[in-house]
């Protein structure tokens, strides 16, 4: 089996490079599809209270048989209970719902700036850091005035940002912004959600071709080689399979180059201002 990279928070905890997402993945199928995806090698899940199935994935894991502390789980705070400022009650009900002790990493899930809570939200995250009932603490979807405000108004940096990235969306400035200070960048649709024809894009084929690889291992490998967490969603365990093997091969400065020059600053998901 592959050996996933760990990089370093800034908790002092580590997170597998690369996980698995559960976003669309129906509850009554969550925890075959997680049981198959720890079967195959995934040490990182990540779920969201949104999602609907974070039950089913800590029972999944709990079924494993693994040791706990061998598995990272990631889940987010839901808009309306971060607007509502209900974040105390959430954490809460996800920590019962999984059942797995301790959260990994617990993310605000939007900045819904609409609600203008996030602030106060991060205060309370703090706290839950704190006592040790999530090991780490992030955001997600946030915008870099979003992060500026935080860390002006907030004693604690964000560990990671999981933000939406993939070729023709890679977010240049968003990635230098996480470098200088010392946030992780997390990659949702790391493969575009399959909205448009990634696979078909000629220097993702032509960098298949040259290494005997899939499209899918080249943009995930493109996303490693760049230094960002990926968490990529497949029900079908050969590409489960396919999307953790990506150690065999490194892509040269050039074909790293043609993949970079193929953003277009192009969304396929949400606008952070927006999404409420
Ligand atoms: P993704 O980019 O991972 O794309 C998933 C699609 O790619 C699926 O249709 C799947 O069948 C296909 N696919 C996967 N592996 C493949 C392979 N090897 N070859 C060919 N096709 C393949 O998109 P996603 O699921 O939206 O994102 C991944 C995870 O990110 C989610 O499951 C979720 O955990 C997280 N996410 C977070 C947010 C957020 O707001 N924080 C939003 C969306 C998703």
């Amino acid at each position: 089996m592959a050996e996933i990279p760990r990089l370093p928070l800034n908790s002092g905890a580590t997170i597998p490079q690369v996980g698995f997402g559960v976003f669309k993945v129906d509850p009554a199928d969550t925890q075959r599809v997680v049981e198959d995806a720890l079967e195959v090698g995934y040490r990182h899940i990540d779920t969201a209270t949104g999602y609907e199935n974070e039950a089913e994935v800590g029972a999944a894991i709990r079924a494993s048989g693994l040791d706990r502390e061998d598995v990272f789980v990631t889940t987010k705070l839901r808009n309306d209970h971060h607007a509502a400022g209900d974040a105390e009650g959430a954490f809460q009900r996800s920590l019962d719902a999984l059942d797995l002790g301790w959260i990994d990493l617990y993310l605000i899930h939007w900045p819904v700036p609409s609600a203008d809570r996030y602030v106060e939200t991060w205060r309370t995250f703090e706290t839950f850091a704190e006592h040790g009932r999530a090991r780490s603490i992030g955001v997600s979807n946030f915008l870099i005035p979003h992060l500026e405000r935080l860390i002006a108004e907030a004693g604690t940096v964000p560990a990671v940002n999981q933000v939406e990235l993939h070729p023709v969306f890679s977010q240049p400035e968003l990635r230098r912004f996480h470098a200088e200070h010392g946030i992780l960048t997390e990659a949702w649709g790391p493969l575009g959600q399959g909205k448009y024809d990634l696979f078909g894009m000629e220097p993702v084929r032509n960098a298949a071709a040259a290494h005997g690889v899939t499209p899918a291992q080249v943009v995930l490998r493109w996303h490693l080689q760049l230094g960002n967490v990926v968490i990529p969603k497949s029900s079908s365990r050969e590409r489960m399979a396919q999307n953790l093997d990506l150690t065999g091969f490194e892509l040269s400065d050039e074909e790293m180059a043609a993949i970079d020059a193929l953003n277009e600053d192009r969304r396929v998901g949400g606008h952070p201002e927006e999404v409420s």
